[in-house]
């Protein structure tokens, strides 16, 4: 397992997200960031329209997954 926190996925605050491969810490991220928002927190909606518009443009979108694949494979193991 290995932890990426909200701060490293492009988020506000420093929620640590775990999994074994990096698209789950991504969808983990992409959970937190859609209950963040529906909960009422303003600070994540920025953050929430950035995914969202990565899913829109997979172009420009593929370069933050390669990069988030990049820094997740470089974290040491907890
Ligand atoms: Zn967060």
């Amino acid at each position: 397992m290995k932890t990426m926190t909200c701060k490293q996925l492009g988020g506000p605050c420093d929620l640590e997200l775990r999994g074994e491969k990096a698209d789950e810490v991504i969808q983990a991220q992409d959970r937190h960031l859609k209950e963040a928002v529906a909960n009422g927190d303003a600070t994540h909606e920025s953050a929430l329209k950035d995914m969202q518009g990565r899913w829109k443009k997979p172009i420009s979108g593929l370069g933050w997954y390669r990069a988030t694949k990049k820094a997740f494979k470089e974290l040491p193991e907890d």
